[in-house]
């Protein structure tokens, strides 16, 4: 076969495995998700080894070790959830929050639009945090007074696009200071080669010197996105992801791992650990 043709043909079928994970994610049901992921046993924060308290306490060290700063916070693929920007709202006066589906960024205004309006009780995350920071839990309300006041926008992404951002433009021309990503490359890529790809094009968002603070799943080759909405996901290893960074041209600070004890397996996906990475921009 001629190699022009092979190559275009080749671009056809990726281009159909990333329509095929797209059309997955029509059924995504952010009320079910927030209730498979974000509800005990995985969030109990009376237990220590309980996969959100896990998550929160990499990303309040992460924030306040000193070395990340600036203005401007993206957060990539947040789905309709706030935990994964409730340190990093303290030290970033701006913030975007980002997701593919309308869907999550409708989640994610009900919230910012006020109280008693989103499909989950953020209370005890933010509640959990301010201990993290060493203020009483009952400054709870000026943390979400804080966190509506810095969200600037909840923009549109597409992490396989190149641009991911269709209004980029809203960004410092160098890039934001800072991004946090939580379990979104590893599951809206069809394989690895798409995984490092999404990784490379978020890079393109972050200023030279900027941090990327990472959390995925390990292990894991589906979740469930809804009832009954099996969503694929690139099983990654803790090699893999490093390899990944090293491509990708960050230089890796830090590498934590979670192991998900048996009784947070809870059939909502196969997930076995989750890791947490923390890395920079050259
Ligand atoms: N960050 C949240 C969390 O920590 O729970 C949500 C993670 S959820 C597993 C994956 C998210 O990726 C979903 O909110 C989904 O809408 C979003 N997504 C799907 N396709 C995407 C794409 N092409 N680009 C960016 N985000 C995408």
């Amino acid at each position: 076969m001629d190699r022009d043709v092979k190559k275009e043909k080749e671009g056809n079928e990726r281009e159909k495995d990333i329509e095929a994970m797209v059309a997955c994610y029509q059924g995504f049901d952010p009320v079910a998700y927030l209730q498979y992921n974000y509800t005990p046993p995985r969030a109990d924060f009376d237990r220590p080894d309980s996969i959100v308290p896990w998550k929160l306490g990499c990303l309040h060290r992460a924030f306040t070790e000193g070395d990340v700063g600036g203005k401007v916070l993206v957060d990539v693929g947040s789905g309709p959830t706030i935990y994964q920007v409730l340190s990093g709202c303290e030290v970033f006066d701006t913030l975007f929050l980002t997701d593919f589906l309308e869907v999550n960024r409708q989640e994610l205004r009900r919230w910012l639009g006020g109280e008693g309006c989103s499909s989950l009780d953020w209370t005890p995350y933010l509640q959990h945090v301010c201990k993290l920071e060493g203020r009483s839990p009952s400054a709870w309300s000026e943390k979400a007074a804080r966190l509506r006041s810095v969200v600037s926008d909840i923009l549109p992404i597409d992490v396989h696009r190149s641009s991911p951002l269709q209004s980029s433009a809203k960004l410092p021309g160098a890039g934001a200071d800072c991004l946090v990503s939580c379990f979104c490359l590893e599951s809206v890529s069809p394989d690895l080669t798409f995984f490092n790809r999404a990784l490379g094009h978020i890079g393109g968002l972050l200023r030279p010197g900027g941090h990327l603070l990472l959390i995925g799943a390990l292990g894991e080759s589906y979740y469930m996105g809804g009832r009954g909405v099996r969503i694929p996901v690139v099983p990654l290893d803790e090699a893999q992801v490093c390899a990944s960074l090293k491509a990708c041209g960050y230089t890796l600070v830090r590498l934590e791992v979670y192991t998900l004890p048996q009784d947070m397996r809870v059939g909502v996906d196969d997930v076995t650990g989750v890791f947490f990475v923390k890395a920079r921009k050259p």
